[in-house]
Order: C-alpha cells, then structure tokens, then sequence
C-alpha cells in the first residue's frame, strides 16, 4: 500500500471523547470511527487489523478440527422461548417486531440457534464430537457502553459451541478448546492468564476466562504464585489470613459523629482503623424485599456471590430515599443493630470483637458493637471480595493480584440447552440422550483493543508482529532516493505486508505516523542511505535501531519474525 492511496486519518491531538488509551489511539491512528453509542466503523487500517486477529482464530480453530459456519444475527423470538431466555436475559437483548407483527432479536450469543442448527441434522452418536464457530457481529444492548470497541453494542465475536455424546466427551472438547485458546492468544502475541470464572447470563457449571494482563482492564484476578491457583475475584472464595486477637467486649455506646458518612471519613473522626467500621448496605430483592448486607470498611461487597445467594432473585442497591424510608436514617448511618430486616453479615466479622456500626439514626453510630451481643445475624457467610492478606483457597499462600480484561471465555453447558430445546441424539445403546454442550467466546474485537492497552507507549500502538496491519513502513526523506524506496518495497511485499509513505510530507509527520499506527518495523533512507548506501531499520517496540544494505534486508526481516 502507498501512504499517498491509503484511507488512515490520523489525528494529531487525543479526541475528547475517549478515555482510555487504546481508545484515544484506535482514533488517532484512524482505525475506527463512532457511529452512535457503542457502534463503530472500522476504517482499512482497523480492519485489516481485526481481519488478522481473525486469521488466527480461524487457523488455530480449524487445527482444532472445529468447522467454520455463518448463523444469523436476527433471531425468532420462538427460540429463545423454548429456553426461558426471551424472559430471563434482560435489556441487553435487543428485541423487535417484523412488519408481520413478529418478535425477533439481534443476537448477543447463538446457543439457541446453533442448538436448534444441530438437533434438525445431527441424529446419531456416529455424528459426534462435533465442533462448529462462526467470526460474526453480535448485538448486545449494554448499559454502559464504554472504551470504544472494548465495551461496544455491536462487535465482532468468534463463538464455538461443541456437542458430546457425553460428559467425558465434553470434557475433551473443553480441554481442546483451552488448548486452542492458549496458542490463539500466545499467537497474538499477547500476555495472559486463564483463570476459574462466574457463568453469568449463559449459564452451566465449569468455566474458564482468559485475562489479557492490563493494568487498565475491568476485572481483577487472584492467583497464586505457587501452586497456580487463578480465579476471577467475583469467584475467589475470601479466606482471610488475618487473626483476630482475643480481645474483651467491651460496653457498647452510642456516639455522636456528625456529617461522617463513608467509613474512611468515620474511622478518620473517631481515629480508629478503617477495618474497625463497619459499613451496613440495603439491597432489594425482585423489587419487594429489602435486606442489609454487613461487612468491613475496609471489604467490598461481591455482587456475584450476593446473587449466589439469592438464586432466581433480582438484586439492586436500595436508593437514598427507599433507605430513609426503610430504615429511617441516611445511608452512612445504618447499622444491624434493632433492624426488622434479613441481616447477612460478612465471614470476616465472625469473631472479630469492638467495632463500630451505624445507629440507624442520622448522626450517630454505636462503637464497640460485638455480634451476638448486639444483634444477632439471620447469614453469615462469605459475601466480600477477596483483597490483599487473603489467602489461596487450594494451598494457603497469601494470594497475588492483577488486573486483566477478558478476550475469551469458555463454559461447560451440559444439557442447559439441550434438554429445554430437546435437542436429542439416538446413542450406541439405542436411546434417546440429549446433547451434551460447550460454549466457547472470543471477543475479536475486544482483542484489538486489548493489544493496545498491553502494547503502546507516549508516541502510540506497539502492534505484535503477528497482528500487525502493516508490519514494515518504508520511508525515504528526499526525492531522489524514491526509487531506491520503491524498489525495497516491491521486494518485501512479496512476502509481508509493507506500506510505503510516499506522502508530500514533512519527515516529523512521517515518523509520527509510523510510530502512531504502530508498525513494528520501520525502513527508513535519509541522509546515511545518500552516504553510504545504507539503509536505517528501526524496531518499533525496542527502539533499536540498525543500518544494513538493501540486499540485507529480507534475511533481517525473516529472522525478526521468527523470533516475534
Ligand atoms: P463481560 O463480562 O466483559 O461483559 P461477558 O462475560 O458478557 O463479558 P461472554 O458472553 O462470555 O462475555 O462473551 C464472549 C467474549 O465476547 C468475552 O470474553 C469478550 O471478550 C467479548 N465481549 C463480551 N461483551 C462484549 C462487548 N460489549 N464488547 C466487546 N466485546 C465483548
Ligand atoms: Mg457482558
């Protein structure tokens, strides 16, 4: 491609309405633009981008014995009925009405329809393992859009969905598919981690997410370093390492700390440990019960292992005025003790003596509360997130922590679907059995804006070699050395994909660009090529720079890449 024909409108300066980096960057390099909220285009250099990460899902899933089919995006609404999930996904499905009057949506996942694909066609045990993916556009009507295509509505997802004649059989289709998403992933060039994860709306027992390492990502991980121990923080079971000296209870009372609301601000007024406050929080369960959720200032609540327990329930955070109404004080102030509602009280309290919870009165909180003394817990129970001090539920080394973003995620369905759908196969034994299923997601899309969080630096995108829209940029500063220019690129196109900056543009502007879209390598000939006839190759990750003659070239770049 030549610079000079290429659709890339970089931006000089970051665009105000991105926060993240691999936002500001996917826009400054020209690679996407927003349509709407949560919609994007993809302009050439995004997609061919995208259209690489794609390559190696699809290369890597083919190997895998996987088959590649293409299902629709809109969906009947008859489908999801026949698995409760018209009722149950809530408002990220987007449904609609045809001219005749019938519901469809826009698919967010296809295990109904692939179900539905499958239990038409697939009649016997002689028909299985069977592996099918498709790399197509998923819509899901998220609440909070955000971070441009790595929280979108509408992006593109590789989804897989195995089917087993039994559990055994489930179990080799799940370990292939981990072992396929290992080399997918390490073929990106990425850095991750797999780790135990919660099931969420799509449902089933086992299920592993894999975590790019990005200090920006949205969820946390815990593992341990010893015995390699991973799981999502909404699934770690909390383990506290800490002991609780034996302490007496001492008399409780009633104090007056006025204006203190969060418990830093009240730990702060009454110069104790944040630990020893206690913050009381309301939820509402299926819009009509209230209960209150009791743990330390220091511990967060997870919500995942709030919903565990109260299955089938829906659960939200009370309101301002529903907490004044319910309990008569501010929220700040509420405490466990003399409230007429479910009392679940966090595992990290049992045993822990004198500490400090709200009065349910504005302005005042009782210290030195002791549970059992002063009110007695209808649960308690592990509800908070695990955090630093906390300790390896298989091994009990102190657990580690890092942030990630999830790029794939893989479940054991079983027969979720399979039994609601009947989809049914005739087994060697001569019965009837349903299918026994796994679903496997990669966000495609997510992957490009997670390589970007994990690879850029002050002047832009690092792209891994292997995902690279252009993997070498030619430049040269004069004129008359074009054709030299030209000649280099004929050549290493034959082999790789090269852009050459042919642009009337000033060197600065050139250099910045390449630096911006992230071209790992870049062949430049300025004033040492006119001297000697040498030509400048800089590394774009390491900034390593090396001069070599023209002919010298193709045998750099092939050792380059084996080593990428
Ligand atoms: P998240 O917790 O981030 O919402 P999820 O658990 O809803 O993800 P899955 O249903 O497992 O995601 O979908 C498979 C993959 O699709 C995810 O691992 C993620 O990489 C990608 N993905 C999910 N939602 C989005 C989105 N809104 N935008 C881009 N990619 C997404
Ligand atoms: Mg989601």
């Amino acid at each position: 491609m030549r610079w000079s024909k290429a659709f890339i409108p970089t931006l000089r300066e970051d665009p105000a309405e991105a926060e993240t980096i691999s936002h500001k960057l996917l826009l400054r390099a020209g690679m996407i633009r927003k349509l709407a909220s949560g919609i994007y285009n993809f302009l050439p250099l995004g997609l061919k981008a995208l259209r690489k990460i794609e390559n190696v899902v699809r290369t890597e899933m083919n190997k895998a014995g996987a088959q590649e089919v293409l299902m629709p995006i809109v969906q009947p609404a008859e489908l999801w009925q026949e698995t409760g999930r018209w009722d149950a996904y809530g408002k990220e499905l987007l449904r609609f009405k045809d001219r005749k009057d019938h519901d469809f949506c826009l698919g967010p996942t296809h295990e109904e329809v692939i179900t539905d694909m499958v239990r038409r066609d697939v009649k016997s045990y002689k028909d299985l393992p069977l592996i099918l993916y498709q790399i197509a556009t998923k819509f899901r009507d998220e609440i909070r859009p955000r971070f441009g295509i790595m929280r979108a509505r509408e992006f593109i997802m590789k989804d897989a969905y195995s089917f087993d004649a039994d559990w055994e059989g489930l179990d080799n289709s799940y370990n292939l598919m981990y072992e396929t998403y290992v080399s997918i992933f390490t073929k990106c060039g990425l850095r991750f981690k797999a780790v135990e994860a919660h099931t969420g709306a799509i449902g089933g027992d086992v299920s592993h997410e894999f975590m790019v390492l990005a200090e920006t990502g949205e969820d946390v991980l815990a593992f341990c370093e010893k015995c390699g121990y991973a799981s999502n923080v909404e699934l770690t079971p909390a383990i506290s390492g800490e002991k609780y000296p034996s302490e007496p209870e001492k008399p409780l009372e009633k104090v007056y700390t006025p204006g203190v609301k969060t418990a830093q601000e009240v730990a702060d007024f009454l110069g104790l440990p944040v630990s020893k406050i206690t913050k009381t929080l309301i939820y509402i369960l299926d819009e009509k019960e209230a209960v209150a959720v009791c743990i330390r200032g220091d511990h967060e609540v997870n919500e995942v292992k709030l919903e565990k327990l109260f299955p089938e329930k829906s659960i939200r955070m009370a309101r301002e005025d529903e907490i004044k109404r319910i309990v008569g004080a501010s929220p700040g102030f509420i405490g466990p003790k003399g409230l007429k509602l479910k009392i679940v009280v966090d595992k990290a309290l049992e045993g822990y003596p004198n500490f400090v919870i709200g009065a349910n009165e504005d302005e005042y909180h009782y210290i030195n509360a002791n549970m059992g003394r002063d009110f007695i817990p209808d649960i308690v129970v592990d509800i908070r997130k695990a955090c630093p001090g906390d300790l390896c539920p298989k091994c009990g080394t102190p657990l580690s922590f890092i942030r990630g973003i999830e790029v794939g995620h893989i479940f054991k369905l079983g027969t979720k679907y399979s039994l609601p759908m009947k989809a049914m196969f005739l087994d060697k034994d001569g019965k009837m059995k349903p299918f026994i299923m796994g679903c496997y997601g990669i966000g495609v899309s997510r992957i490009l804006a997670a390589t970007i969080e994990q690879n850029h630096d002050e002047n832009g995108i690092i792209f891994p070699w292997q995902i690279a829209p252009y993997q070498i940029g030619v430049v040269y500063l004069k004129d008359k050395i074009k054709e030299e220019a030209e000649k280099i690129y004929q050549q290493l196109s034959k082999n790789w994909d090269v852009i050459l900056d042919d642009r009337d543009e000033r060197p600065g502007v050139k250099f910045k660009d390449l630096d911006l879209v992230g071209i790992p390598l870049q062949i430049i000939l300025g004033k040492t090529f006119e001297k000697t006839g040498e030509v400048e190759v800089k590394i774009r990750k390491t900034e390593e720079r090396k001069h070599m003659k023209p002919d010298e070239l193709e045998e750099f770049v092939k050792e380059f890449e084996n080593k990428a």
